[in-house]
């Protein structure tokens, strides 16, 4: 019997990475990236790490597990420096080992650089083989992405056919703004990056602005995270999300913005399961406050899906907001069906793709008596496989309810991503080739309705460009072969 790991979570896309960066002169910044970080852990749990500078060398510590487990009192006193950069990964492209635990650090003679990325690269496998890297040496795209910028040092000048011109390699920047001009242009895919050599931390977002990425000030510097409450966590000031297409470049001058892709920049491409799934409920986003977008969208969902019953009630956690929405819009009793053992780790080792189901009973249990002889509405934000929905309502029905119609606050997850969030192939994905009639029967519901896409973007209430390629098929970039 083969081991191997599953995830308690396999009904919902996985996140990719959370990244954190800090420039604070003259203040010990170890602790304030764990911090960052703690507030970062939902983007990412196989591994965590830092890296810090004093101003002479750049000291990383990464290794596998949450980042309380990589980090204690100890190994953060052992770091001094005033800026650092941090990461939180859950491995979408490369394996799960410390290998590719990041930050990435490389040295060039006395010159060190370290990276840290959330999102995927989409033409991987093209810049690996320009470079030389054979596929087995390849163990991730912010590897590829490393190597590339490593032999970028120091920055080659192109000549006018190759689009760079000599202003690139900006002394007063550092050789690693230099290599960055060159580099990023040739990368595609989703990527918020944040980077830092000895002197100076850097934030990136792809063109697309796939992943978020946002700016804040401390009273001693300076900011960046994926999300707004890494920042309100550590006490500092949201200043602004980091456009797409823009690095922003801090060192003791401040801080520069830099536009590295040019101006003519695609439309943006916010991925629309940030506001659905991943972003943290008190996250801002378009300057919209994630709860706020998910209660809209149960709210709609009530408008668009209504059914008869006597309880509303969401999938801890992350279907609760969207809930409340649809008890509100409905006027039917909003109250709690299921409880969340808080204390289980996100992954674990079962023996066998069976044991999902005893997964989801590890994971949740039913309030048998506030769900007995009801009606209920079961709220949640996506479903992938379909397996631990079908568990759940099992579960749900054991403890006594009468009915159970299933509500899923955004549509139908039909196509895998390739910008960082770990999904299966079309064929693992239940309403990649199942009818609504088909799911339904398969989960055992009384009834199943999603929110139309339409109304997603009505509820998210912001006038901006967002990916639905998982939803709609319809990719922002060429997706060419990608690593798994
Ligand atoms: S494909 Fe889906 S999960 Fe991936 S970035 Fe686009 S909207 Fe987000």
């Amino acid at each position: 019997m083969s081991e191997q790991v599953l995830d308690d979570r396999a009904d919902h896309p996985e996140e990719a990475c959370g990244v954190f960066a800090v420039y604070a002169p003259g203040r010990r910044v170890a602790n304030l990236t764990f911090d960052g970080l703690y507030a970062l852990q939902h983007r990412g749990q196989e591994s965590a790490g830092m890296a810090v500078s004093d101003r002479s060398s750049i000291t990383v510590v990464k290794n596998m597990g949450l980042v309380s487990h990589v980090f204690d009192d100890r190994t953060l006193a052992s770091l001094p420096g005033d800026l650092a950069i941090g990461h939180t990964r859950y491995s979408t492209t490369g394996a799960s080992n410390w290998r590719n635990a990041q930050p990435s650090y490389r040295s060039i003679g006395e010159y060190g650089f370290a990276l840290g990325h959330n999102g995927n690269l989409t033409n991987t496998a093209a810049l690996a083989q320009e470079i030389g890297m054979l596929p087995g040496m390849v163990s991730s795209d912010t590897d590829v992405m490393a190597e590339l910028l490593s032999l970028h040092f120091p920055p080659q000048k192109l000549d006018s056919s190759g689009g760079v011109d000599s202003s690139a390699t900006d002394d007063e920047l550092g050789p690693l703004v230099g290599a960055l001009k060159l580099v990023l242009p040739r990368l595609e895919g989703a990527f918020s990056l944040v980077i830092m050599d000895a002197e100076r931390i850097i934030g990136v977002r792809d063109p697309h602005g796939f992943r978020p990425l946002c700016l804040g000030s401390l009273e001693e510097g300076w900011v960046i995270a994926s999300e707004s409450p890494a920042l309100d966590v550590i006490g500092a000031d949201f200043i602004r999300e980091v456009e797409p297409g823009e690095m922003v470049v801090i060192d003791r001058s401040g801080v520069r913005s830099l536009h590295p892709f040019g101006s003519d920049l695609p439309d943006p491409k916010l991925c629309i399961f940030e506001f659905v799934y991943f972003a943290r409920p008190d996250s801002k986003l378009l300057g919209r406050e994630v709860h706020g977008a998910r209660r809209a969208m149960g709210e709609r969902l009530a408008h668009t899906r209504l059914v008869a019953a006597d309880l509303v009630m969401g999938v801890p956690d992350s279907g609760i907001p969207a809930a409340e929405g649809y008890a509100l819009a409905s006027g039917i009793p909003y109250g709690q069906g299921l409880v969340k053992n808080r204390y289980i780790g996100r992954t674990f080792i079962a023996p066998d793709p069976s044991s999902r189901v005893s997964a989801v009973r590890r994971k949740l249990n039913a309030l048998s008596e506030n769900i007995a002889g009801k009606r209920l509405v079961v709220v949640d934000d996506s479903i992938v496989r379909g397996t631990t929905t079908r568990a759940m309502v099992k579960l749900l029905r054991e403890a006594g309810a009468k009915e159970v119609h299933i509500r899923i606050s955004s549509p139908p997850y039909r196509w895998p991503c390739f910008y960082g969030i770990d999904t299966p192939l079309r064929d693992g994905l239940l309403a990649a080739t199942a009818s609504l009639e088909e799911i339904e029967t398969f989960l055992g519901a009384d009834s199943l309705a999603y929110l139309p896409l339409e109304d997603l973007r009505l509820a998210i209430g912001r006038d901006h460009g967002f990916c639905d390629a998982c939803l709609t098929g319809s990719y922002p970039t060429v997706i060419e072969g990608s690593l798994s």
